[in-house]
């Protein structure tokens, strides 16, 4: 296979897979106190509201927090959406982006032209990209049991991405109260 770009995917993936569970897990973990704190807000015990909030100094603070952790969980949710397009992508068409050119098909050189010796002025010179053939895109040789694989795979992230979303669309709510 032509840069292995289904390990290059694996590998991507799993480390966006340890960042989401560490995310989820604070995501969670804050949801659930921006909720306990709401319930102290309503009985009006000073006393609780203090006790959630210590870790994050004020009310202020443990809803900086929760934003912060959204915005991470939003960041994963677009890059496990990347990471599902590209296999998507290398399924359907059994091809990948070009990695010399990222797609492009071409690149650019400067250079000089010259007359008796000096240069006299400077030209934007477009390049055929050889691994593509100015194609953007390299075809690959893709087997059973990579199909196999990247089959899988895009399970894991169409799981990962519903797990995502689900936990997301409490944040709207839960911001509102805080
Ligand atoms: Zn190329």
């Amino acid at each position: 296979m032509i840069n292995s770009p289904l390990s290059n995917l694996f590998l991507d993936t799993i480390s966006n897979i340890e960042k989401f569970e560490k995310n989820i897990e604070d995501f969670r973990d804050l949801s659930k106190k921006v909720y306990d704190f709401y319930l102290a807000k309503k009985e009006s015990s000073r006393a609780k509201q203090v006790l959630i909030t210590i870790k994050y100094g004020t009310a202020k603070g443990l809803r900086k927090s929760f934003i912060d952790s959204h915005k991470k969980l939003v960041k994963n949710a677009e890059k496990i959406d990347q990471s599902l397009s590209d296999a998507e992508n290398i399924f359907n068409n059994k091809e990948k982006t070009c990695y010399t050119c990222h797609g492009l098909g071409h690149s650019y050189k400067q250079e000089y032209l010259r007359e008796k010796g000096s240069p006299t002025r400077r030209i934007r010179k477009t390049i055929k990209c050889e691994p593509c053939k100015g194609t953007g895109k390299i075809k690959l040789d893709i087997d059973e049991t990579e199909e196999v694989l990247i089959r899988n795979f895009i399970d894991l992230g169409n799981l990962l991405n519903n797990i995502l979303k689900e936990s997301l669309n409490s944040f709207d709510n839960l911001i509102k109260i805080l």
